[in-house]
Order: C-alpha cells, then structure tokens, then sequence
C-alpha cells in the first residue's frame, strides 16, 4: 500500500491525497488553492490536462466536504471516474454552484460543472464503501465549519489509514469525536498513517470558544442592540445554529435571501430530522424596500445574514435606522478582514458602512494544538502521522505528544510504502 501526498504540505488548502495497492487507486480531496485575498487562486493544477494527468487510473474520488479547498478541482475531472461526497453536502453543493452560475463574474461556474456534480456518488457515515473489491473507505462525521463533513478510514492490504479531513471538537458535534476514535475505528484494529490538519499550529494567537458559546456571545449581544447584522458563511450550519437560536432566544427576527433560505433548508430537512438543533423553521426573507415588513421590523428587532453583495441595501436601511441600535457583527475568520494579502476588499467595505458599531464573533473551523495532540496519542499510529492543511506543517514537531510519535511525523510531500 503506498500513500502519496501530492498537495497539502506546508499550506492551508489545496489538498490532494493518494492511497493506492497494486491494482487500486483513490484519492482523497482534490482541493483547490486557496485564494489570497481579492487576488484569484493561483493554482497550476485547476486545468483539465494536470489533472486527468494525475488520476490516470485513479479509480474513484473521495471528498471529506464541500470547501472549495477540499473539493474545487472536481470540475476537471473526467465524465465516469465515480466521485464520493456525503448526501447532505451534495445538495448543499449544487445549491450553491446553481446560485453561482448567475453571477459569472464571481465565479465562473459552467452548466456542464453542475452536470457532472448531479453525477457525485453519495454515502452516509459508517457506510463501508468499497473500491475495486481491494480499497475499503468508511466515511465517520466530524465537526467542522461545513455542514456533513467526514473523515475516512481506508482499509486494504491489511493496513489501515486514518484522514481526518478538516475537524474540530468545539462545534456542536463536536465531543463525538474522541468516542468514534476510541470505540469504533480503532476496535478494528491499529492505524498504520494518520493523516491530520493542522490549520492552527500556524494560528496560535487565535482564541478558541465552543460554538455554544458564540450563541451565548450573540444572545448578550443582540439583547443590548435591537437591529443586528451578521457576516457570516452562508454554508457554516453551526455558526447560522447560534445566530438563529440568539435570535429565537431574544425574540429577534431571523432575517436571509433567497440563497440563505435555500441553503438552511437543507439543512432543515436533513440533519434538522435527526437533531432538532438543525432546525431553522422561523425566519423571514428580508423584502428590501418593503415598507410593511420594516415597521414589524422595526418594533420587534431583527438578526439579519449579509452578504457583500447586499451592500447598497443596506446601505439604504440603515439610514432608517436608530443608530445606537445597530450592530454589525462579523463572524468569520479575521485573516479576510485585517490587512494583510488574506484582506478581502468586499468584507471591509461592507464592515465600513458601520462605522465603530462592529464586533467580531468567531470561533476556528479546526482543530486547537491541544485536540490535534491528543487524536495523534489516541489514534498512536504504528508508521507514520503527516501533517497536512498546515502552514507549517514541521510544527507539528512541537505538539505535547511522546518522543516515539514526533519520530514519526512525516512533513514532506511524497510517498510512504507500507
Ligand atoms: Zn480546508
Ligand atoms: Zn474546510
């Protein structure tokens, strides 16, 4: 069994795993490079001819989620190699490229990208998929900033793999992960590689709170300002959990687009039957220029999505608003919003139009040093552990974990024969 790591070493995003036999290969993720700011990805895979190079007699594709650094480079592949994704993250997916295709300019989206994503092969978690009856993948959830998002145990030749896919355990789901790792994957037997994130080795001043404590944050908040804006990931399912909650809880309107509203539907009718928490029954569309729907606004405050494209709107709004009771708060990672080549040009211009009325809220998508530390001592893989998603993936080295696991981390891009 050979494990090749073609991308993923020394940087956040871009991932491209391999996990082969003699007879059988897959792969893991087939990621773009992350953009830079307003600057587009620059990426010398995202053609057609790199790569069906690459995937020559790949025999199927395995995605953890939906982010585009994870997932992106689909569209180059080939008619009839089968590609992997959860179910929920599918529909997710097509909802979000069928909104994109209107807007070419953002991100050009073809019919023919569509076509060939209603083609995804869906799984459920636990459910052993196996390839070329030689190759056998088990997809098993994990928390992240990404709805229905897994990581995969890869069995064959009597090895094991371990790829956690991007994972945390302050989200809502969060505490399963441990309890997966101990009484389900591990039981059936030792992993030989561990392949991890490592997001927030190079993200150490960021702080970390549990996503409940963010809905905790945003109920105090929208007590104390009555018309509350919120930037935040339209796809995030935890993140729009405490802000409609916040919401529910203060008697706030929960306001969104049609985008939004498409997408938290979703959300309602799948994981919102298993856990009520998904549930997002009470919202409204927000009608711009409604002047009906803005008096009961008006009286009863509201929790309002943002996008940047929303920007004029509220723009407009806001002018009809008591100044002392609006509130901005943006609620994703503070790279895209500090300056710096991370800075995006349409967060900060809408972040403006509220002058000092703003608060960040956020908590990270990844996993905190102290989890990765105690996966990597859990999971004690016989061979190896390779740091990927990670700015710095040597930094792996300074984890609290023993001796004989630092000897084991692998931090190149290349390939291990087990
Ligand atoms: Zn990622
Ligand atoms: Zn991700």
């Amino acid at each position: 069994m050979r494990v090749t790591i073609h991308r993923g070493i020394n940087q956040i995003g871009g991932c491209i795993t391999e996990i082969a036999t003699n007879k059988t290969r897959i792969i893991i993720d087939l990621g773009q490079n992350l953009p830079k700011g307003n600057i587009p990805s620059d990426d010398n895979m995202a053609n057609r001819e790199n790569i069906e190079d690459l995937i020559i007699g790949v025999n199927a594709i395995f995605y953890t989620h939906y982010h585009g650094d994870h997932v992106e480079l689909f569209k180059y592949v080939p008619k009839g190699i089968a590609q992997y994704i959860g179910e929920v993250a599918k529909r997710v997916m097509l909802c979000k490229y069928e909104a994109l295709i209107h807007i070419p300019e953002n991100a050009p989206v073809k019919a023919e990208d569509i076509q060939l994503l209603e083609s995804f092969k869906t799984f459920r978690e636990k459910q052993e998929i196996p390839v070329n009856n030689d190759i056998k993948v088990t997809p098993y959830f994990v928390s992240h900033s990404a709805c229905d998002a897994y990581m995969f145990l890869i069995e064959a030749d009597g090895k094991r793999i371990l790829h956690t896919g991007d994972f945390r355990d302050h989200g809502y789901l969060g505490k399963g992960l441990m309890q997966v790792l101990e009484k389900i994957i591990l039981p059936k037997g030792a992993i030989n590689v561990l392949i991890t994130e490592g997001t927030m080795l190079s993200r150490s001043t960021e702080k970390v709170l549990h996503e409940n404590d963010i809905k905790l944050n945003a109920i105090e908040l929208m007590r104390q300002y009555k018309y509350v804006f919120v930037l935040c990931s339209s796809t995030d399912v935890d993140r729009l959990v405490s802000f409609y909650q916040a919401a529910q809880e203060t008697g706030r309107s929960f306001l969104y687009d049609n985008y939004q509203k498409n997408v938290l539907n979703i959300f309602t009718e799948t994981k919102g039957t298993i856990h009520e928490l998904f549930r997002f029954d009470n919202g409204h569309y927000y009608k711009h220029g409604h002047k009906k729907q803005l008096d009961i606004l008006k009286g009863k405050g509201f929790c309002m999505l943002v996008r940047p494209k929303h920007y004029n709107q509220i723009k407009e709004l806001l002018t009809q608003l008591p100044e002392k009771q609006i509130l901005f708060i943006y609620s994703m990672w503070s790279g895209y919003l500090n300056e710096g080549e991370n800075q995006k040009e349409e967060y900060v211009k809408i972040e403006g139009l509220f002058n000092d009325r703003v608060k960040r809220l956020h908590t990270s998508g990844h996993a905190t040093p102290e989890t990765l530390a105690a996966v990597c001592s859990l999971v004690n893989p016989t061979t190896a552990i390779i740091p990927i998603h990670s700015e710095d993936s040597e930094k792996f080295r300074e984890l609290p974990i023993i001796e004989d696991l630092r000897n084991k981390i692998v931090a190149y891009n290349g390939t291990i024969h087990l």
